[in-house]
């Protein structure tokens, strides 16, 4: 049996912060701790997390309702960005992938997708990712071939939004987590980052604009559900059989489709929230009209809603296996099965070509219109 537990995998080495703390990491009530311990009042607490997430202060000295000493005394034991921008590339049509460094030299990925939204306000989604590389072997995904470095701390989830904000000058309104690595298999960091995130009155990001994508991790949703986060929820379904779905996503073999859907469903039952399905079309595998029906009949279980990617080989795979046999479906049947699917009243939506020039990870594959 799965265990939660047995997702502890390689965190970031604390040799590298030495004395210091990363701020970031501090739920509200460990640093309410560590201002009694600094022989502060609790409210310092309060204080420091409304500065840095809501009003973006990463200098522990423009925290102006601190006294000077105790500025001085964050700024000497806080890390407030553990990430650096190594390169920032920007799309024709503006996404931008941004590539940062971690204190101890792992390098992870965050895509801004700006998007204009038919009311004239504008939406900017944040791609995050949760692990440095992947475990999960995904065959149509680049990030599977770098392997899992190790999970991400907290501080540097959250970190992705504050440096992409530092980086981009605006702010970021959305956020989904779909970059690099699965954030199920990092829950407990992934976790604290949404309640973080969603801190106080003036919160970081709305929760109702966080979305956590899975490649399936079954107790982990259940897990998610329990823990009432309420974040939207979106499954990399990919396929409407288990055998194909075994052959893509190797994760597939520990968890059937039946129970997989159950979850779902749970999840839907427990949070009220509607799910996601995406689905990444490969010509002549997962296509066809048995694969409309079968996908009609999943998407109807629980309020829900599919998102078809067009699937783009452009350095997603990798050489050998089915990953050198996958095709994308011709836009004249993507059109078919979108139209199909909207037309027994499931809400479908198609990713456009955003961000394909400047390929990336599992997340771009995934960041479909309507997030
Ligand atoms: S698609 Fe996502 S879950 Fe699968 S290997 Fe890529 S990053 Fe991992």
């Amino acid at each position: 049996m799965f265990k939660l537990g047995q997702t502890k995998m390689r965190r970031l080495n604390p040799d590298v912060l030495g004395h210091r703390l990363l701020l970031g990491n501090l739920m509200p009530e460990e640093l309410e701790a560590l201002m009694l311990q600094w022989e502060q009042p609790h409210y310092r607490a309060a204080q420091i997390l409304h500065s840095y997430y809501a009003e973006r202060r990463l200098d522990p000295m423009e925290m102006a309702t601190l006294p000077l000493a105790l500025r001085n005394r964050c700024a000497e034991m806080l890390v407030t960005m553990p990430l650096r921008l190594v390169t920032k590339t920007r799309s024709s049509d503006s996404t931008v992938k941004m590539l940062f460094e971690l204190l101890d030299g792992s390098r992870i990925e965050s895509v801004l997708i700006p998007r204009e939204m038919h009311d004239g306000r504008s939406r900017r989604t944040l791609c995050i990712s949760t692990q440095a590389g992947c475990p999960l072997g995904c065959v149509f995904c680049a990030t599977a071939s770098l392997k899992l470095r190790r999970n991400l701390e907290t501080a540097e989830i959250i970190g992705q939004i504050l440096a992409a904000e530092q980086v981009l000058g605006e702010r970021i309104t959305n956020v989904v987590f779909m970059g690099m690595g699965e954030p199920l298999l990092n829950y407990e960091a992934v976790a604290r980052a949404i309640r973080l995130m969603t801190w106080g009155k003036q919160p970081l990001v709305a929760l109702r604009r966080i979305t956590v994508s899975t490649a399936g991790i079954v107790p982990a949703i259940d897990q998610l559900a329990a823990d009432n986060l309420r974040v939207k929820l979106a499954l990399s379904l990919h396929a409407t059989t288990d055998t194909l779905r075994r052959q893509l996503m190797p994760i597939a073999r520990r968890w059937s489709l039946d129970e997989l859907l159950a979850a779902m469903e749970r999840y839907y039952r427990t949070t009220g929230q509607p799910v996601t399905y995406e689905y990444i079309l490969f010509d002549g595998l997962n296509d066809t009209d048995a694969d409309i029906r079968r996908l009609l009949k999943i998407a109807r279980r629980v309020p829900a809603k599919v998102n078809v990617i067009p699937f783009h080989p452009i350095d997603f795979t990798h050489p050998t296996g089915l990953a050198a046999e996958l095709r994308p479906t011709s836009s004249t049947r993507i059109a078919e099965f979108v139209a199909a699917l909207r037309h027994h009243g499931i809400p479908t939506m198609v990713r456009t070509s955003s961000g394909i020039e400047i390929a990336a990870a599992c997340g771009q594959l995934a960041l479909a219109n309507a997030l």
